[in-house]
């Protein structure tokens, strides 16, 4: 079975598609049309791969995390995106995206952001590659996430204010939606993670899948084999999780694990582990699992970090679920704001509390001793040093 790529409708398995207003339909279709034949391109790949490791700073280090590995008696080691520039693996897929945009010939970019993380990491790539940037914001995070908000009106982007529903991330993206509809020629719309309408799910997904090409590379230079026994990482949307998963997802010997936000746990009402708790449902313009009520109303999640708080996931990973190609793991605040401490005073390293997610689920499951475990630290924790304090 190939759980790599989509169908041509964008489907994988049942999950996926592209559930889109009529007036979408332009934008969509171009980017479907163009995006395979751009982005596999001699030309594209060389002036992107040199931004990559000029300018983000890849390949980022696989790293041996000696203290952990003895704590749990295992092999533990951490894919560092966290020493990526903008500090997060957004940046692969924010930078691949603009540069798809300006061979589409667009001028203008708009994007959604929750924390400010893909803002500032869209913000970024606009800055360095001369395209106006517009980034949808919901008026709560707005004030949620200041130091963000700053950065990206520094790197000349201008954060318009979703000022309706719950003013926070699913308002921000219907903006931004609102707005392609009244540009479709200008405008390129950056999604930041693996959700949304065909074809983005797939098209970010191979912008981070250079997180597991890295990987296999590093793995074999460091101990002369590919594969490790265990690929893990957090879900939000699922971005992260997707580039960590792609080239191990058709290795049937390496074991998938995906950690989602359980807030204060899964039965609490506050919580954002879809996968759990989620229904068949369309969101954002793709079928996927989605937190709804019985009448289809989103319900608002919860979770301590903003990355992974997010009432759906991309339809790449409900199609893992379903097809048991992945185990899931719901972690809940404490236990991830546990994790952080925890590697942090180890290896020195203040991971952010998305990832701390992933390193949690050291807890929940006996490893091996010899047993190979490779760990995605998607971001580093400079951002969550509010919350760590008051955690202290
Ligand atoms: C945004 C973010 C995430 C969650 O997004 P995915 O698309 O699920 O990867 C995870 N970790 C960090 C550090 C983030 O900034």
């Amino acid at each position: 079975m190939n759980y790599k790529n989509p169908d041509e409708n964008g489907y994988y398995g049942e999950f996926g598609g592209a559930f889109i207003p009529e007036m979408l339909y332009l934008n969509i279709e171009e980017l479907q049309k163009n995006y395979l034949h751009i982005i596999e391109s001699e030309d594209f790949q060389k002036e992107y791969q040199d931004l990559l490791k000029n300018y983000v700073g890849r390949s980022t280090p696989l790293y041996l995390a000696k203290n952990l590995s003895k704590k749990y008696n295992t092999t533990i080691y951490l894919k560092r995106e966290d020493l990526n520039h903008t500090g997060a693996h957004k940046i692969n897929n924010a930078l691949g995206q603009v540069l798809l945009a300006k061979r589409l010939g667009k001028t203008r970019i708009i994007a959604e952001t929750g924390a400010g993380q893909h803002g500032v990491a869209t913000a970024t790539a606009c800055a360095l590659l001369g395209l106006e940037c517009i980034v949808y914001m919901g008026e709560i995070d707005i004030q949620r996430q200041a130091p963000n908000v700053a950065r990206m009106k520094m790197l000349g982007a201008s954060v318009v204010a979703a000022t309706s529903g719950s003013k926070t991330l699913k308002d921000a993206v219907n903006e931004a939606l609102r707005d392609w509809i009244n540009h479709p020629i200008t405008t390129h719309y950056v999604i930041g993670s693996v959700v949304g309408p065909h074809p983005f799910p797939d098209l970010v997904t191979r912008f981070q899948s250079i997180i597991s090409k890295e990987i296999k590379e590093q793995l074999n230079e460091q101990i002369g084999k590919e594969n490790p026994d265990y690929v893990i990482a957090c879900v939000g949307g699922g971005s992260n999780a997707a580039g960590t998963f792609y080239h191990f997802v058709n290795e049937k010997n390496v074991n998938i694990i995906a950690a989602e936000a359980g807030g204060l746990g899964i039965e609490s009402g506050q919580s954002a582990a879809t996968t759990f708790l989620g229904t068949l449902g369309v969101l954002h313009g793709s079928k996927s699992l989605v937190m709804q009520t019985k009448d289809g109303q989103v319900i608002e999640p919860h979770s301590i970090s903003a990355g992974l708080d997010y009432p759906g996931i991309g339809p790449f990973h409900a199609h893992l679920c379903k097809e048991k190609r992945a185990e899931f793991f719901s972690i809940n605040d404490d236990e991830a704001l546990q994790s952080a401490f925890e590697l942090t005073r180890l290896e020195g390293i203040i991971p952010a509390l998305e990832s701390a997610h992933a390193l949690a689920v050291l807890d929940k499951k006996k490893f091996n001793p010899h047993e190979i475990i490779v760990i995605c630290l998607s971001g580093r924790g400079d951002k969550d040093m509010e919350t760590y304090l008051k955690n202290l």
